[in-house]
């Protein structure tokens, strides 16, 4: 991903965004209108938890440089879904995966087991519901995946976390305070350096699970213009439960229920004529 060019659309609510389209907060269909192809295609995806099949035989694309929102009651398979995709189920066992996320263009099974997962997760970054930075400095904290890497240059590395940090639209707060602890930051701050930690490796996709839904409605909404200018640059795929949210951010929604995916489609459609009865129960808030 081209973080550089990611920063001018992510770093003001009222910036232009690159391409002088319409910023997506505005007009989320505007985006989903247009014909995207996929950036993974999710194919007869199922997962288990020991004996408990938590997905079952999902299907569906994952539009590239769009956003798309995962909605569902909980215990759905929302969050087991997101994790499928930078392998975070290896680390527990007993979980097993069946069929395939194939990431394109090169048409690699993310899921596969010849497919190495730290590889995985230099690709896919994820930002979690609760912010959490490591008690390190704020640019150490934007480093660390760099150095991983092997990244030692001194100026190499401080270009990096400019950057990353203008990508995520932090960095006329911390500019001053590079070297200091990244624990006094705010939440909202804290969170926005979370994206700035997923955004320095270039991902080509980035996981939120419930980035807000820690945070106040100011910090939301900081966050949420941050995702919807990211989708410029790189593929977002978020879980939220926020039906407002979905429907200001994100391109395209699936809708999830028992494990099974019920319906996916462009956002507007999905809320404001959805094939599925289920679905309508839901977005109507007649459960969950
Ligand atoms: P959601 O994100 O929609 O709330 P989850 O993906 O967290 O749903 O959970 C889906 C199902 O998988 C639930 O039945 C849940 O109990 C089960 N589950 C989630 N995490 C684990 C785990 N670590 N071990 C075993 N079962 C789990």
């Amino acid at each position: 991903m081209n973080v550089e060019s990611a920063r001018a659309g992510a770093s003001a609510s009222s910036a232009p965004v690159p391409g002088g389209r319409v910023p997506a907060v505005s007009n989320p269909d505007a985006y989903a209108e247009e014909s995207s192809s996929p950036r993974a295609l999710v194919k007869d995806l199922s997962f288990y938890y020991g004996a408990n099949k938590a997905l079952k035989q999902l299907n569906m694309p994952i539009a590239d440089r769009r956003v798309t929102a995962l909605i569902g009651p909980s215990g759905c398979g929302k969050s087991t879904f997101l994790r499928c995709f930078n392998r975070m189920h290896d680390l527990q066992p007993g979980s097993r995966y069946e069929g395939s996320i194939l990431l394109q263009p090169e048409n690699i099974d993310l899921v596969g087991r010849e497919v190495d997962p730290i590889d995985v997760r230099m690709r896919i970054g994820m930002v979690f519901q609760k912010a959490n930075p490591f008690p390190v400095s704020i640019a150490e904290n934007v480093n660390y995946g760099l150095r991983l890497r092997g990244m030692r240059s001194r100026a190499q590395l401080s270009v990096a976390v400019e950057q990353a940090l203008r990508g995520a639209a932090l960095w006329d707060e911390v500019k001053d305070r590079l070297n200091s602890t990244a624990m006094a930051l705010s939440g909202g701050q804290m969170q926005r350096l979370c994206i700035a930690r997923a955004l320095a490796t270039n991902p080509e996709m980035i996981l939120f699970d419930e980035p807000t839904s820690a945070l106040d409605p100011i910090a939301t909404a900081k966050i949420e213009e941050l995702i919807a200018a990211l989708r410029e640059q790189v593929t977002v795929l978020i879980v939220t439960h926020n039906m407002q949210q979905v429907a200001r951010i994100s391109d395209y929604t699936a809708f999830m229920f028992l494990g099974e995916l019920v319906e996916y489609a462009a956002t507007a459609t999905l809320f404001t004529n959805p094939s599925q009865k289920r679905t309508e129960d839901y977005i109507t808030g007649r459960y969950g």
